[in-house]
């Protein structure tokens, strides 16, 4: 039996118990996502609607540190169902008057349901912090395992695959007016089975007009638009995606520099150089997406069919 019939055959099993659900899962929603989705729905029906307090949860170890407070391992204690809680100190968010952002993710994130999007279950909070309930990405920082790889460097196959999923994810979040803003490497986590789980929407923002004017994100992910402080739209995902394909394949990001205005200048240039050993179709899908005009990158739903991607992904096997 192929991975793809045990997915279809649990999914089918499952659904008799779906017909619980007050909403539609996603189709493409992976059985253990489904099943966890059921959990989480019952469990509140349980509790009848209770919200959950710290004492709910067994905690773990600590998973990382955020710009609020950490991320710990954490077990349901009636279910066992395993998550990350992040906690947010009320008085960091305060300090830097960032309430409102920090509102404005949790509004978003808890929206959002796609198999490439960390799930948002619920939240809570007690008088010093804020908890976020998240599923759990068991392999961590995408970034801890570009760095770790050969030349820091992923195959032609696997970072197809990662774009696929990325660009899967964002083609998700711009149909819900949501512009993610914020890819890099370190905002996107892996499951245990090595899937991509799209994260951190502190900087997203649901954008019913897709127009805005705040210059955010990361240097080097920045597109001209930005740099420029430009009004810009969802399209600004697009040149991100680029920048993440080359910096799979490379290494580095390919407007790293020495210094921000030297980086800045590469931007607004689109001075990409890409080494020999890159693939013809990669160089053709990294150069449709960092175009200048961002009417002019290559449309998310065209990523997805895109020669070279479909043709890696294919070629991809897992450890
Ligand atoms: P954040 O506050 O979202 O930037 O998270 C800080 C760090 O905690 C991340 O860089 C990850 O290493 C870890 N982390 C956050 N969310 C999760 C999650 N859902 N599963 C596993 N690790 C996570």
């Amino acid at each position: 039996m192929t991975s793809n019939e045990e997915d279809r055959n649990g999914m089918a099993h499952n659904d008799e118990d779906f017909s619980e659900l007050p909403f539609k899962l996603p189709d493409n929603l992976p059985p253990e996502a489904r099943a966890q989705a059921l959990k989480m729905y019952k469990m509140a029906l349980e509790r009848k609607r209770k919200p959950f307090t710290l004492k709910d949860f067994e905690i773990g170890k600590p998973l990382g540190r955020g710009k609020f407070g950490r991320v710990y391992l954490a077990r349901e204690k009636q279910t066992h169902t395993i998550f990350a809680l992040k906690t947010i100190f009320k008085s960091e968010l305060q300090k830097g008057n960032m309430e409102h952002q920090v509102i404005r993710e949790v509004e978003i994130h808890s929206r959002l349901n796609h198999p490439n999007i960390i799930s948002l279950f619920t939240y809570f909070a007690d008088d010093r912090r804020i908890f976020l309930v998240l599923e759990y990405a068991g392999k961590g920082e995408l970034y801890k395992h570009l760095q770790s790889a050969p030349y820091k460097r992923f195959s032609e196959s696997l970072s197809a695959k990662y774009i696929y999923e990325v660009a899967d994810a964002l083609h998700y979040c711009h149909l819900n007016k949501v512009i993610h803003r914020d890819i890099k490497p370190e905002n996107i986590l892996l499951t245990y089975d090595g899937r991509i789980k799209l994260s951190d929407f502190g900087w997203s923002v649901h954008t019913p007009s897709l127009k805005r004017k705040t210059m955010c994100g990361t240097l080097d992910y920045l597109p001209p638009e930005m740099v420029l402080n430009k009004p810009y739209n969802e399209c600004v995902d697009n040149w991100c995606v680029g920048v993440l394909c080359y910096e799979f394949l490379v290494g580095v990001p390919p407007f790293e520099s020495k210094t921000n205005d030297e980086t800045f200048k590469k931007i607004c240039a689109v001075d990409v150089r890409y080494p020999a050993f890159m693939s013809t179709g990669a160089k053709d899908l990294i150069s449709k997406l960092l175009q200048k005009n961002p009417l002019n990158r290559l449309p998310l739903p065209q990523v997805l069919t895109h020669d070279w991607v479909i043709s890696k992904k294919k070629t991809f096997k897992a450890d």
